[in-house]
């Protein structure tokens, strides 16, 4: 066909300019992409995000139809979204930034071998059983991605390695570090007495007060996972993703543990990077 001949000369002609530089450069986007969307996919921008790409689609559209009137309001409000997303965002895009500077953004956490990991966790649930056996109050946050450094700014800074005799002491009743939160990032705890954010969920039952309901707030805000001992029950719970479990025992903290503080492999394997995708898309 006369037709398809030039376009299809036009593709052979582009695809000869295509070297191995540009695959590698839509390579690193993809993969930048990728990584914004992980980091933003369980905080409250997604949806914003969402938002705004199908107000820029309706946009476009609009502007194809040539719907003139339509197509500057829209045109105009996406520029004004633009300007108000960095001052909205403002605290999402301090951690981004922090991330970045700690060399996370790439996976690059220092996370622990198994052994050390093991340890971790058996040291963890010595102490909060323990203290669930005895009724201490406690309240253990344990940092993921997201960088923790405000919450930890309202406490006072320790630098330990976490030891179950040392978590214990830490909540004892009366003493200067037992209220609030003490927060562990790796194998180290990092700080103690920290306020966190409570949550403003109208569902929970009158039995969950502030300490759960702060460990409630945190944990919708960011990817860290909360363990709260009650001072009145002893019951220990896990707080994640703004939904708090209850009733835990030694095998199902335990696996609830493990897997924050187990190395991963850090994978910059696109294929890797599709299937996780994929997988995460299933659930
Ligand atoms: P419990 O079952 O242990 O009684 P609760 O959920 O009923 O827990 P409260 O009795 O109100 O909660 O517990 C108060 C304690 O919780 C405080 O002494 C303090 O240590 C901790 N706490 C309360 N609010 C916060 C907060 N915003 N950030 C950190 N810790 C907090
Ligand atoms: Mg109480």
């Amino acid at each position: 066909m006369p037709f398809e001949l030039p376009m299809l000369s036009q593709f052979h002609a582009l695809l000869g300019t295509v070297g191995i530089w540009d695959l590698v450069d839509v390579l690193i986007v993809a993969i930048i992409f990728y990584k914004v969307y992980e980091m933003l996919k369980d905080t409250r921008a997604i949806t914003l995000v969402k938002g705004l790409v199908v107000l820029m689609i309706v946009t476009m559209i609009a502007s194809v139809m040539e719907l003139h009137v339509i197509s500057w309001l829209l045109q105009k409000t996406v520029t004004l979204l633009f300007v108000a997303l960095p001052i909205v965002f403002q605290p999402e895009l301090r951690r981004a930034l922090e991330r970045l500077g700690q060399g996370k953004f790439l996976g690059m956490d220092n996370r622990l071998n198994m052994e050390e990991a093991n340890s971790l966790v058996n040291e963890i649930d010595k102490a909060v059983f323990n203290m669930a056996d005895k009724k201490i109050g406690a309240l253990l946050v344990v940092e993921k991605n997201v960088g923790l450094n405000e919450i930890i700014d309202t406490g006072i800074k320790i630098d330990a390695l976490v030891t179950s005799e040392f978590l214990m002491n830490v909540f004892i009743p009366n003493t200067p570090l037992h209220d609030g939160a003490a927060i562990i990032r790796g194998k180290r705890l990092v700080a103690a007495g920290c306020y966190l954010p409570l949550t403003d969920d109208r569902t929970l039952g009158t039995e969950l007060g502030t300490r759960h309901r702060s460990a409630i707030g945190l944990s919708e805000q960011c990817d860290a996972v909360i363990i709260i001992v009650s001072e009145e029950t002893g019951v220990v719970s896990i707080a994640e993703n703004g939904r708090i479990q209850r009733y835990m025992n030694h095998d199902s903290l335990r696996q609830r543990l493990r897997p924050l503080f187990q190395e991963e492999k850090v994978s910059l394997n696109f294929k890797d990077i599709i299937a996780n995708w994929r997988k995460k898309d299933d659930e």
